[in-house]
């Protein structure tokens, strides 16, 4: 993990939050490599949820909502953390995550820490809108970015041709003001969320059959994406740990260097969401169905899941030391460039422009890197890094026979390939 951290910070993926000021607990910026990495994932995500499905549409909700909404939900009541103090420094820890308590414990060395009873602790964010100072409105950074779609599921279903079973998807910034944010982005207090509500006939048979159908599904994208298999685990909730909504619920769990961790979570939440929000809003969320005219409150299954979750866990799997090399052997479709064009040399004009050529070329179709500084060793080096699958280089046979070496990210082999190959030859091995 150190090493990944380090990584991270080096080449451009993950840094601090406002690190010149000495930084913000739980908050990370985005560098220019790790935000191609995360729109790739999202990219992906949206694909096959949203483009290559018949059954699921996508939407983008505001992050404020009405405080009502958040009654509705109950997050307001019920959005809680257990939370114990550390009696010597005060600081503030989960009583449920008895690792990091212990690890607190260590920090005072061998003396005996005392804690106070646990206390409910709300983890909305709170915000204040309007433009008068003492006459400001308090409102809540969303927590979770299930609600706006479900507030909007009547407009879904008005606007568009969907039938039940369908879903809605959704992409969006969430906040939390989490006690104990830590391990790198694995807890942070803005992160982002990637999610399904899948809305389904309220039927027991039907509840159990799609929740079983999206366990496989999201796992299955997991393994997709080259995520190691003796690295993930379904794990069920238990009847008193599940969420105030749940019915039944699974989280896919990673197996992280600090333990086992949750990535993501499928949620049975019946008919919490749309019964509450016609409760407190007094407008009615039922679904008439076109065929034979039953008109009811569908069930939802809901998948959650982060984005700096998964790609955390994406980036340990992909981190590989071999031969005195590093490399992230990253998924070609997630790497955030495609491929590096280098000119053997950068002060051969000959070489440059021709390397420019191909460059320029490939630039349209994909994400494509430039390097011409130092030696080749120095750049494969910094490619491998960021886990640019293949480096093409232009040498001085390339002017005589329109061939350039193109070299493996994962084996280190060379070959030898035409110029005129090189699209058709990244398409093939990227959309593998
Ligand atoms: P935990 O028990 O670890 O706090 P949670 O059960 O509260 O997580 P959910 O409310 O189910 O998490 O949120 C769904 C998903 O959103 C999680 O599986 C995770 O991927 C992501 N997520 C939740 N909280 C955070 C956070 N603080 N930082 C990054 N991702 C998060």
């Amino acid at each position: 993990m150190d090493k990944l951290v380090s990584l991270a910070k080096r080449r451009g993926f993950i840094f601090p939050g406002s690190e010149i000021y000495g930084g913000l607990a739980g908050m990370w910026d985005w560098g220019p490599v790790g935000s191609l990495l995360k729109k790739n994932y999202k990219d992906l995500w949206w694909k096959e949820m949203v483009q290559l499905r018949d059954d699921i549409v996508g939407m983008d909700a505001a992050i404020m909502m009405n405080t009502r909404a958040w009654e509705a939900s109950g997050h307001t009541a019920a959005f809680t953390d257990p939370l114990i103090e550390c009696k010597i420094c005060h600081e503030r820890f989960r009583p449920d995550k008895p690792d990091e308590v212990t690890t607190h414990e260590a920090t005072h060395k061998g003396k005996k820490v005392e804690w106070t009873e646990p206390q409910k602790f709300n983890l909305l964010v709170k915000a204040y809108l309007g433009i008068i100072e003492g006459k400001q409105s308090e409102i809540f950074l969303r927590g979770e970015i299930t609600n706006g779609v479900h507030v909007n599921f009547k407009n879904v279903v008005d606007s568009t041709r969907v039938k039940i079973p369908f879903g809605i998807a959704q992409i969006g910034k969430a906040f939390r003001n989490e006690i104990t944010p830590g391990n790198f982005i694995f807890r942070s207090r803005e992160f982002e969320q990637l999610e399904v509500q899948f809305y389904i006939k309220p039927d027991e048979a039907e509840g159990k059959k799609w929740f079983e159908y999206w366990k496989e599904n999201r796992m299955e994208w997991f393994l997709k994406l080259g995520m190691k298999k003796e690295n993930l685990r379904f794990r069920d909730h238990a009847d008193d740990e599940r969420a105030h909504y749940a019915r039944l619920a699974t989280d896919i769990e990673y197996n992280a260097p600090w333990g086992w961790q949750e990535m993501m979570g499928i949620h049975h939440r019946g008919d919490w969401d749309l019964s509450r929000h016609q409760q407190f809003s007094g407008k009615t969320m039922t679904f008439r169905d076109p065929h034979t005219n039953e008109e009811y409150l569908p069930w939802d299954i809901e998948t959650s899941s982060g984005l700096e979750r998964p790609l955390l866990f994406l980036l340990l799997d992909a981190y590989h030391e071999e031969d005195g090399r590093t490399f992230l052997k990253l998924h070609p479709k997630l790497a955030p460039y495609k491929a590096a064009v280098f000119p053997l040399l950068a002060n051969k004009e000959q070489l440059v422009e021709k390397a420019r050529e191909i460059y320029n070329g490939l630039k349209e179709d994909f994400m494509v890197a430039w390097d011409d500084r130092g030696n080749i060793g120095k750049r494969y080096a910094s490619q491998d890094e960021i886990g640019t699958p293949y480096c093409i280089t232009v040498d001085f046979q390339s002017l005589e026979d329109g061939m350039v070496t193109v070299r493996d990210r994962d084996t280190a082999q060379q070959e030898r390939i035409n110029m005129i190959d090189i699209k058709e030859f990244l398409t093939r091995k990227i959309n593998y």
